[in-house]
């Protein structure tokens, strides 16, 4: 954990300015200087503050015995380079001595242009940092490409390979093979390099760039801040021991505003509320009373008089979560992970500063509901009921999943793998662990997977608690550790009652829809059978709502549309000819101005509709690629009702449009009353452009790789989100009436940006701006297609949360299961029609089993369930109502 005050201050001379700085704070300081200064600058500062009658040397190379000089206060402070290479950045670890760090200048690194002085990685950063301003796609293409190719081919060479390339290029000398290439990727890149920065367009770009600065003329070098070597070094002031993490200090002397500019912004990847805060002597005085009290009851716990207050204050803990991928994340917050297998299980072991947390991943559900036992796996006893579930096996082979009590695939006769497995592994653990922390996902799911977990492992643990977090990042999880709480047994309960609803609904529904049809691939559900009744009636409707689709493009630019009656097409052409030749009358134009808000950010059914409405995507994709997102700590929860920002969300739009466009186009809403639950919004204030910069310079690492879909989808969730963060826009509304032939058509349209405010993210359509008058005919284009369009995956799901049927857990699910059935097709347009499989399939539901299936019963249902969570019904009193009126369902004709 860092827990360090980060401060910074303006000097004009700033070795002064460290002198000055080291004469109130004492002894136990570092002082780094940039690396661009370098050793002779290094030399300069010691002398100056050797001058005051300070104690000090310089340490640019590893010796114990200045260290130990150091510790024992026979040097109040160290001098040295701040980059992540150097001795005084990476090797002291004395947290009883080192009380504060000062930067005499900001760390950063100048990057030559000269081929002699090629370096692959340098080239890399320079390249991702002129990505912005190239002017076209093809070029941003080029960089993306050459970054990629320096990483793999750099990669691939030892450091002494790659000087000899560098040493060849400068000698005129052609290397042969593989490390040819290389070498001609090095010249072209560096050429590539040049080309652009001689260019004047670029040249101004970087000087009004709020972050980069170039130096020289003729030998120009680009100047970019260096966040490693930042943190590297502000790190040693704050460190581990017995009692926590110490508290540190770490002042930076900005020399160049753009590379200040610069490392804040980069921090804010790695530490997510970073706050720089300018240097006051109160503030000093406050931080630097802190620092040293954790000095002293570090030097306390050295000397064995332990205090009692900090004897159990770091407690050994094991953390589930559900998805490998969101422990690796976890993991990365604190450094490099320890990494071991238990039972072919990755578990990461991580120190939090009060926790040292062992986590591993559930990978899901562990237990299952039993099929061969009581009625469909529910026991009847005595008037109640009692679920049996069992752990989940799987065929490798055949991918099939299975919950009974067996050891061979039924299918194949291959050995099952059991998730018993997973739980034998996780009982090691809890065994060596002071308590058990369950951090599933933080839904229904979640919860239940949580308390089957806590079920199992309550003989091997003192203590079992939840912990819940809506995005998977340092700060989340810290607030959540600090937080902890019991299992929500509603929640649970919910859950299992919607396990053991879909289990019989499914189980007798679709045993007669099978029997009826003979056919062992159907099915029918409470949610999936409704849904499959819209889409049938719509398919039937657009096939009869065809109509003739006129588009009129006239003189002054204006597109007007007219929907006629389905026409021949004989007669079709010949009034698209009367049209071409006619000119139009404009009327009644009203313009107005008006004020235009933003709409709100995602929840789930609008995240998926507009997915597939600008992106094309599937909701099942959509899905998946949010919960990659999710899981490598850039989203919040995908799987949300709400479209509430809390403070921590507002923040981070703030943060991002004060740097982009200023802080007057902000306009914080928290779109929705305080709850637990979230809109989905990005975790930090970086743009889809920036994060793949960042990605390819290797500063975000992700426990997952990023395809260009996710990053589509991650650009349409924070674009979407900033926008609702923003200024409403001011612009001019046009309406128009138009005679055309004998028709009167109505235009509509926003012609003007009066105030631009979110419309600088989320861009408007604008239309011309017309007046009365005759206008001819510039063009007329025509299709055929219904006025009752079939609807997308996005416009069902929009109908199943405005008519409360299905959550959004499922309604993904619900989708792919009419998918998969064969009940509904995509179109190539990503349309859905039903078939006609699906149409028979649902009249003879609707005609036999409506009272089951019809949408008041699914949404009183659905009703019901809500209140088991929130404790208002008890669970089991729907399980009797349901299982009676199961019961009809199984004894009636198929
Ligand atoms: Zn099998």
């Amino acid at each position: 954990v860092r827990k360090i005050a980060d401060m910074y201050t303006k000097a004009s001379n700033v070795v002064d300015q460290v002198v000055e700085l080291v004469k109130e704070l004492g002894g136990g300081g570092l002082i780094y200087v940039p690396m661009d200064k370098g050793a002779a600058y290094v030399k300069k500062v010691a002398e100056a503050l050797e001058a005051s009658g300070i104690k000090v040397t310089t340490y640019e190379r590893t010796k114990g015995k200045i260290l130990e000089k150091y510790r024992k206060g026979e040097y109040e402070v160290l001098v040295g380079i701040a980059s992540y290479r150097s001795p005084l950045a990476r090797g002291i670890d004395l947290p009883e001595r080192v009380r504060y760090a000062i930067f005499a200048g900001v760390p950063k690194i100048k990057i030559s242009l000269d081929i002699e002085e090629f370096r692959p990685s340098r080239a890399i950063i320079l390249l991702a940092n002129l990505r912005d301003f190239v002017e076209t796609q093809k070029e941003a293409d080029m960089i993306d490409k050459y970054i990629a190719d320096l990483r793999r081919f750099s990669g691939m060479l030892r450091r002494d390979e790659v000087e000899r390339i560098v040493e060849s290029i400068k000698a005129g000398e052609k290397l042969e093979g593989f490390i040819g290439r290389v070498q001609e990727l090095f010249i072209e890149t560096a050429n590539f390099l040049r080309e652009l920065l001689s260019r004047e367009n670029i040249r101004r770009k970087i000087k009004e760039s709020p972050y980069l600065s170039i130096e020289g003329e003729d030998k120009p070098v680009i100047v970019v801040p260096d966040v490693v070597g930042f943190l590297q070094a502000s790190g040693r002031t704050s460190r581990m021991y017995a009692g926590g993490v110490s508290k540190g200090l770490a002042i930076v002397i900005v020399d160049s505003e753009k590379a200040f500019n610069g490392l804040v912004r980069e921090l804010k990847w790695y530490i997510e509320d970073v706050k720089f805060i300018e240097l006051s002597r109160e503030k000093l005085r406050e931080v630097i009373r802190e620092v040293d009290k954790d000095r002293e009851t570090i030097r306390k716990l050295r000397e064995g008089r332990v205090l009692p207050e900090f004897k159990d204050i770091v407690k050994t803990a094991l953390l589930v979560v559900e998805s490998p991928s969101k422990a690796r994340t976890i993991a990365r917050f604190f450094g490099k992970p320890f990494k071991r297998e238990l039972n072919g299980i990755t578990v990461f072991e991580i120190s939090t500063g009060d926790y040292i947390l062992s986590i591993t991943a559930s990978m899901g559900h562990i237990f299952d509901l039993v099929t061969r036992e009581g009625f469909h796996g529910v026991r009847p006893l005595n008037g109640t009921f009692i679920p049996v579930y069992s752990t989940i096996k799987r065929c490798r082979a055949c991918n099939e999943q299975f919950s009974d009590p067996i050891e061979k695939c039924p299918f194949c006769g291959r050995t099952l793998e059991d998730k018993g497995k997973v739980i034998q592994a996780l009982k090691e653990i809890a065994k060596e662990v002071d308590m058990v922390l369950i951090g599933t996902d933080a839904d229904a799911e979640g919860e239940k997977i949580g308390w089957d977990i806590a079920q199992a492992l309550a003989p091997y643990t003192g203590e079992i608690k939840r912990i819940e977090f809506h995005e998977v990042t340092r700060r989340a999880l810290i607030e959540a550790l600090k937080n902890p709480r019991d299992i929500n047994i509603k929640l649970v309960e919910a859950q299992i009652l919607r396990r053991i609803e879909d289990r019989w609904i499914g189980f007798e529904l679709s045993g007669k829809v099978q029997d009826k049809f003979k056919r062992r691939d159907l099915s029918a559900g409470r949610v999936q059978t409704p849904v499959l009744g819209w889409i049938v009636e719509r398919t039937k409707k657009s096939r009869e709502s065809l109509m003739e689709h006129l588009e009129i493009t006239l003189e002054n630019n204006l597109k007007i549309t007219h929907i006629i009656p389905k026409t021949k097409k004989r007669e079709l052409n010949k009034l698209i000819e009367k049209l071409k030749e006619s000119t139009c009358k404009i009327l009644n134009v009203k313009r107005e101005e008006v004020e235009v808000n933003p709409p709100p950010p995602f929840s789930t059914d609008a995240m998926l509709r507009e997915a597939s409405r600008r992106l094309r995507l599937g909701v099942k994709e959509t899905m998946t690629l949010a919960q990659d997102l999710f899981e490598v700590g850039l989203i919040t929860y995908h799987r949300t009702d709400s479209i509430r920002v809390s403070g921590i969300g507002m923040k981070i739009a703030k943060d991002y449009i004060n740097d982009k466009w200023g802080e007057k186009y902000a306009k914080p809403r928290t779109w929705g009353k305080e709850g637990a639950h979230e809109c989905i919004r990005p975790t930090r204030p970086i743009d889809a452009g920036r994060l793949r910069n960042l990605i390819a310079l290797g500063v975000i690492r992700l426990a997952k790789r990023l395809t260009p879909r996710h990053l589509a989808l991650y650009n349409l969730i924070f674009n979407r989100f900033i926008a609702s963060q923003m200024a409403p826009a001011k612009l001019v509304k046009q309406e128009a009436e138009i005679q055309v032939l004998e028709w009167r058509v109505k235009s509509e349209g926003y012609t003007k940006i009066i105030k631009p405010g979110f419309t600088l993210i989320q861009p408007v359509h604008l239309v011309p701006e017309v007046k009365p008058g005759n206008v001819k005919v510039k063009d007329v284009k025509h299709w055929r297609a219904p006025t009752l369009p079939l609807f997308t995956e996005g416009e069902v799901i929009k109908i199943m949360k405005d008519k409360g049927i299905g959550r959004p857990s499922t309604y993904a699910k619900i989708l792919s299961t009419l998918l998969e059935r064969r009940y509904v097709i995509l179109t190539p347009r990503r349309k859905l029609v039903a078939t006609k499989l699906g149409k028979t399939v649902y009249d003879y539901l609707k005609s036999s089993f409506e009272k089951y299936v019809s949408e008041d019963t699914t949404r009183k249902l659905e009703r019901m369930m809500d209140e088991v969570e929130q404790g208002r019904i008890d669970y089991m009193d729907v399980i009797r109502e349901l299982h009676s009126e199961i019961k009809q369902i199984a004894m009636a004709e198929a």
